[in-house]
């Protein structure tokens, strides 16, 4: 049997590892492909640490080739184009034309622009590792070109920095930067009051998909580490200035926001950043395959594609339903988890054994606000603080280690 897996992120490469495993000891003929567009797998959930100079690229963007190196999988890499469920093919962007007999979607997500004007124009995403390089230079030359700038206006915008949307992204990138421009100020000599870093969410909460436990914590350290969080504010436009003299004049924005108790607040920046949602890749929904508003595909609780005896989708480009029928949360530990039972489930398919559902287990979320700083509810249990930051460095470090194969 073919099995193709699309996207090498922690879903699919959770799918490809354990196939692997399992293959070993039930030899089938069957061959997995692992494909994506980078030749490195992405450890997504350190980004906010790579972007703030904190993470070394090799913990960050991990070598597929050492990844499978000991491992009976074949990696190609490419651009996913089209996938054509009635041919059971996948057409790469070179026009490389994959065969499968059964197929993963483990695409991931992108950034969702929700279409506000100017977004995906001047924005600074975190999303991928070269997003996180982008924006880590982003911030290091905005502290550079402040301290070397004599007009006060343009030195108040590169030094005013702003993080649109206050899920997991947001949050966590706000609390390392608070952290990182300490250290930047004390380096070019500027004034940690001249910076002024701001986080805007749209809802009353941060954090939201966790529920409210986690907001009221994040919003309190967050605003201890200098970050003003303005909540129930929309952005409305981003735009270009350039009624701005001075060096950095080209590369000011304008951010215009609504807020019902003070309205139309607008700041002129150098750098921000939209982690305001994600949306599934396109091409699942030009694929024809059932989707909702934000192109996630819906699986059954056996993670198979709603009408599709070949396809399934696991991790945050699908919709995987818990058994109350609610979708599980996007986080990279479901993805992983999602990843382990499909292997069980494909090989059920090889060996014609009727597979198992797909129950989530909820181990409880971990947010990190910046050194030392975090919340959390590991295993239900609401905690706060360092203990929660060095449970995340350890999980961090221990998900590095489960990437090797030893013999
Ligand atoms: C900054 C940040 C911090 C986070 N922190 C946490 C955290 O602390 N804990 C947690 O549990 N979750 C965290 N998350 C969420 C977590 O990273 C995601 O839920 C997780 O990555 C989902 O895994 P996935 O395998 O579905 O997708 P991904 O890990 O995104 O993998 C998708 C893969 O598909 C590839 N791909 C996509 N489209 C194509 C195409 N057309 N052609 C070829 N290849 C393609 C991509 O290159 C990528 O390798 C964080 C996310 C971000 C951005």
């Amino acid at each position: 049997m073919e099995l193709l897996i699309l996207g090498a992120g922690y879903a699919g490469v959770r799918t490809a590892i354990e196939l692997d495993r399992l293959l070993e000891h039930h030899p089938s003929g069957s061959s997995v492909t692992l494909v994506d567009r980078n030749l490195y797998h992405q450890h997504l959930s350190m980004l906010h640490l790579a972007a703030t100079g904190n993470a070394p690229e090799q913990t960050v963007a991990i070598s597929l080739d050492w990844i499978l190196r000991r491992r009976n999988v074949r990696f190609q890499q490419g651009e996913v184009q089209k996938i054509e469920a009635l041919h059971r093919h996948v057409v790469l962007g070179d026009g490389l034309i994959l065969p499968y007999d059964r197929l993963v979607l483990a695409l991931g997500a992108e950034t969702n622009y929700a279409n506000v004007p100017g977004a995906r124009e001047y924005t600074y995403t975190l999303h991928s590792y070269h997003e996180a390089m982008r924006l880590y230079h982003q911030i290091k030359n905005s502290f550079a070109l402040a301290a070397s700038t004599a007009d006060p206006v343009a030195k108040q915008a590169l030094l005013t920095f702003i993080i649109v949307g206050g899920g997991f992204t947001g949050v966590q990138l706000a609390g390392e930067l608070a952290h990182w421009a300490e250290q930047l100020c004390t380096h070019y000599q500027l004034n940690r009051f001249e910076v002024q870093i701001v986080l805007i969410e749209r809802s009353g909460v941060l954090l939201k998909q966790f529920g409210k436990w986690a907001s009221e914590p994040a919003l309190e350290t967050l605003s201890r580490r200098r970050i003003e969080v303005l909540l129930q504010t929309h952005v409305t436009e981003i735009e270009a200035i350039d009624s701005i003299e001075g060096v950095a004049a080209r590369q000011l924005r304008a951010v215009r926001t609504y807020n019902r108790q003070a309205q139309n607040l607008t700041f002129n920046a150098a750098t921000i950043v939209w982690a305001g949602g994600i949306r599934a890749p396109h091409v699942i929904a030009a694929a024809g395959l059932p989707v909702d508003r934000n192109g996630r595909v819906y699986v059954d609780r056996y993670l198979r594609v709603h009408d599709q005896a070949a396809i399934f989708a696991i991790g945050d480009c699908a919709i995987v339903p818990n058994p109350q029928g609610q979708p599980v949360l996007a986080t990279a530990s479901y993805a992983m988890r999602q990843g382990e039972h499909l292997a069980r489930t494909l090989l059920d398919e090889i060996e014609g054994r009727a597979p198992h559902p797909y129950i989530p287990l909820d181990l409880g979320q971990l947010v990190s606000l910046g050194p030392g700083a975090g919340v959390g509810n590991p295993l239900g249990v609401p905690l706060e603080g360092l203990p929660i930051a060095l449970l995340k460095q350890g999980i961090e470090a221990w998900y590095l280690t489960t990437l090797e194969k030893i013999f």
